[in-house]
């Protein structure tokens, strides 16, 4: 049976949705719950993507300790993925569950899918891995775990030596019919968790690869397969700025897909924050007939959908 609903909403949760480490995280999702429930509670059908970061920096770093210890095969990357989808999923399902008893609303089916995502093994990122994952290592660690285990290392801004793997862009979400078939249905949906778990295909076989997909370019692609009406990248800034962080610093309320790629090209949103966030943002609004992206504060999530706050992104 399918539900009617207000509208159709992807959600982008980023790093302040979770906190840096479990104690942090089990806080910060009773925050990140309140948020999605408002939205739900205002007739809206709601899917929810969340980042990876620090969860599969720990997982990683276990298993890579796991493997050196009892001298074993490591685990591959996309099982680190697919293990913080699980744990991800795991915490915000039982706040959310927490949230609507709270407000003594019927708890609804509430499920976390995990989420392949296809990418493209000739996707020029692979010829330059730049995201850096792990622990950070001596430089004669490093070289020895390129060596033994066949990573790409790179020095961290004087920090120290990082693994780094490629970002990739997202071109098929694999569980996509399921995802959507069980929104429809009025089930809240975790999915694409971390970016979705990057595979290929070979053959009939789709293979994990050492890659992490953007969060917010797969929420972006999740927004547009099922539909939705809007994508709503939640984060720690209320507005996006241009001269952020100089003494001509703007707040914007609005901005055309036109002016935010110009305003890219002039270097007004950093690299591995703010830019991804905004070519998310352009990448659906400019997909259709009234898509709306916002970026707003995780907390102001409901006002920003009623038009009171956040930067809104409109083709
Ligand atoms: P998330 O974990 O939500 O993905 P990020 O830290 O990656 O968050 O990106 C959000 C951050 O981007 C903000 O907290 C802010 O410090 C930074 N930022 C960079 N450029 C801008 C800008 N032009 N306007 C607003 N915020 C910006
Ligand atoms: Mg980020």
């Amino acid at each position: 049976m399918t539900k009617t609903f207000k509208s159709k909403i992807v959600i982008a949760l980023g790093g302040n949705a979770l906190g840096n480490n479990l104690k942090e995280q089990m806080v910060a999702v009773k925050t990140t719950a309140k948020a999605i429930v408002d939205l739900i509670e205002e007739g809206h059908e709601v899917l929810i993507v969340h980042g990876n970061g620090p969860q599969v920096g720990v997982i990683n770093n276990a298993m890579t300790e796991y493997a050196h210890s009892t001298d074993s095969d490591p685990t591959p990357l996309s099982v680190c993925v697919a293990m913080s989808q699980a744990y991800i999923g795991y915490d915000i399902q039982n706040a959310l569950h927490e949230e609507f008893l709270n407000r003594n609303l019927e708890v609804p089916p509430i499920a976390t899918v995990v989420t392949q995502i296809r990418v493209d093994e000739n996707d020029k990122a692979f010829e330059n891995p730049s995201k850096p994952i792990g622990k950070f290592m001596g430089k004669d660690e490093a070289l020895a775990a390129a060596g033994s285990r066949g990573w790409i290392v790179k020095e961290d801004a004087g920090r120290g030596y990082r693994r780094v793997v490629a970002s990739p862009a997202p071109k098929e979400i694999v569980e996509l019919s399921a995802i959507k078939s069980m929104a429809d249905d009025g089930q809240v949906v975790i999915c694409c968790g971390g970016g979705g778990i990057p595979v290929i295909s070979k053959g009939k076989h789709l293979a994990g690869v050492p890659a992490v997909i953007d969060k917010d370019a797969a929420a972006a692609l999740l927004a547009k397969n099922v539909g939705a009406d809007t994508l709503i990248i939640l984060t720690a800034v209320e507005k996006v700025a241009i001269g952020y962080g100089t003494e001509n610093e703007k707040w914007l309320d609005k901005l055309s897909t036109k002016e935010a790629l110009k305003y890219a090209d002039d270097g007004e949103f950093a690299p591995g924050s703010m830019l991804p966030k905004v070519l998310a943002a352009v990448d659906f609004a400019s997909s259709g007939e009234n898509k709306t992206a916002m970026i707003t504060l995780l907390e102001k999530a409901k006002d920003a959908i009623n038009g009171k706050t956040g930067t809104k992104i409109v083709d």
